[in-house]
């Protein structure tokens, strides 16, 4: 049974600065090894609160380089490799984000491997499998991903992007879909998906399940809940929020 654990679920700036949600990204664990996806502010501690083996991290996903995707990635790679002493861990990210730099560069040989992402490539670290999307419509290098479970469902992860047609194509193939919705309403120039696009989205493609999570305060203040059970509601589908620490358990 793979499982999906929400070590935060804060989408903009305010909810972070403020930590109004935790902004620790998502964990997905298969068989006894973990995928760590976005590791943003926070995460060490969440890791530390929920008392996951540091050791068994495998792979570690950054979307984009944006401070609520990576800001504790160093701090990460130093604590799964114990301060370099043993080589572990397989980071892969956008080579936008590599030139950043997000990762300094003393930690570089502390990982097993570095890998830049490119658009629809399959990529293969078993027990995880995933293959990224073409590049989404945000402000920097950004791919969303969908993970090859070992249930034979596809997870896909849908991160910060604008709407565009071709989300449906992309996500089409996704049993369960876990979805950054940043807005309650759309806003012009505002890179981030709202309520009435991810809507859209899903009278296309209908996933048997859809998780929303990365929430701005726009979506906070309308209720995440509310909003997910209106969802479900409207398009007969199992829509939830996720929370901080939220479970999920695929089977
Ligand atoms: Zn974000
Ligand atoms: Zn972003």
């Amino acid at each position: 049974m793979s499982e999906l654990l929400f070590l935060g679920t804060a989408g903009a700036r305010y909810v972070v600065a403020k930590q109004l949600r935790a902004s620790g990204g998502v964990l997905l664990k298969i068989e006894d090894q973990f995928l760590l996806l976005d590791p943003g502010p926070g995460t060490l501690v969440y890791l530390a609160k929920n008392k996951i083996p540091l050791e068994k991290i495998k792979v570690i996903l950054v979307s984009h380089q944006h401070l609520d995707h990576c800001a504790d990635l160093n701090i990460v790679v130093d604590a799964i490799t114990e301060g370099g002493f043993k080589k572990r861990g397989i980071l892969y990210l956008t080579e936008s984000a590599f030139k950043e730099p997000i990762l300094l560069s003393y930690l570089h040989p502390f990982l097993l491997k570095i890998e830049f992402l490119k658009p629809k490539t399959l990529y293969e670290e078993p027990p995880f499998k995933f293959k990224t999307t073409s590049e989404l419509k945000h402000s920097v290098e950004t791919y969303g991903f969908l993970v090859f479970l070992p249930e034979n469902k596809i997870l896909g992860f849908l991160s910060d992007t604008a709407y565009f047609e071709e989300l449906v194509e992309e996500f089409r193939e996704a049993q369960i879909l876990v979805v950054n919705l940043v807005r309650e309403k759309s806003l012009n120039g505002v890179l981030h998906l709202s309520v009435s696009e991810v809507k859209k989205l899903l009278q296309k493609i209908k996933p048997e399940t859809v998780i929303l999570t990365h929430f701005g305060m726009t979506m906070l203040k309308a209720n995440p809940f509310k909003i997910a059970k209106k969802l479900s509601e409207d398009l007969k589908i199992h829509v939830i929020a996720a929370y901080d620490g939220m479970k999920f358990m695929i089977i």
